[in-house]
């Protein structure tokens, strides 16, 4: 992933303490690290499971998503870029409109580990903002971008009503050109929640960072494979199913 380059980068030219520097960088991006202030991971309710796809929309991959997800009645949360929702406001709309959550992905996808308190209040707020002009309600849930955040990042968040969120199961869909590189890795992943006894908080990508129609053919077959397979057994829920049981 990106984060770890300049990650690494950053723990080269520090004059500081290489472990501390190492410590403090795995608390930024680790998802279960609670060093920075605590974030919505996953519940004690092994039968959930929560899809939720991060960086969309995406104006080709994001409605074939929607067709699918309404095949299986179910229901999942987006995590928007705001630049990309605000070029899209008729399929945000429809995406609300079928009952999914739609959530705060910040404005550019920034690190929010080496991005500035004055711009990191400015990726959240105007990504807000959009996103409750488009929706005529505040969205709720926040995910930073790559996991990375700062003590700030969360309180930023949380000052605008933002729930901060990670996640405990997750495959490279976003490099994967084949669904078999992502379905099976993912369906272990929650298997091994389900045997520890907590729910699914499953991440995927619609969109991407750097290009609105990024293909997204590998991470779309892929739920389409985790409905088929779970959706019998499992209860596929929005992460307001979610509040305030798990929130700590
Ligand atoms: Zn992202």
């Amino acid at each position: 992933m990106e984060w770890t380059e300049q990650a690494a980068r950053i723990v080269a030219a520090s004059g500081a303490s290489a472990l501390a520097v190492g410590g403090a960088l795995f608390a930024a991006h680790w998802p279960a690290s609670r060093l920075y202030g605590s974030a919505l991971i996953a519940p004690a309710r092994p039968e959930q499971i929560a899809l939720t796809f991060d960086d969309g929309p995406n104006p080709r991959w994001t409605p074939m998503l929607l067709e699918i997800l309404a095949r299986h009645n179910a229901r999942a949360t987006f995590f928007l870029l705001g630049k990309y929702a605000v070029l899209q406001k008729p399929l945000v709309r429809r995406m609300q409109a079928a009952g999914h959550r739609i959530a705060n992905h910040s404005w550019s996808h920034p690190n929010f580990a080496f991005t500035g308190n004055r711009r990191t209040h400015a990726e959240l707020t105007r990504t807000q903002q959009e996103l409750e002009s488009i929706l005529g309600e505040p969205a709720c849930f926040f995910r930073p971008p790559f996991g990375a955040r700062r003590p700030y990042t969360l309180r930023c968040a949380r000052s605008l009503g933002l729930t901060p969120v990670l996640w405990n199961a997750m495959a490279a869909d976003w490099k994967a050109t084949t669904v078999d590189q992502v379905a099976p890795r993912l369906a272990a992943l929650i298997e091994r929640n389900h045997t520890r006894g907590v729910a699914s908080n499953v991440v995927l990508h619609d969109g991407g960072q750097h290009s609105l129609d990024v293909d997204r053919s590998a991470s779309v077959a892929a739920v389409e494979a985790l409905l088929a397979r779970f959706n019998a057994t499992r209860r596929f829920v929005t992460l307001d199913a979610w509040i305030p049981a798990s929130e700590s």
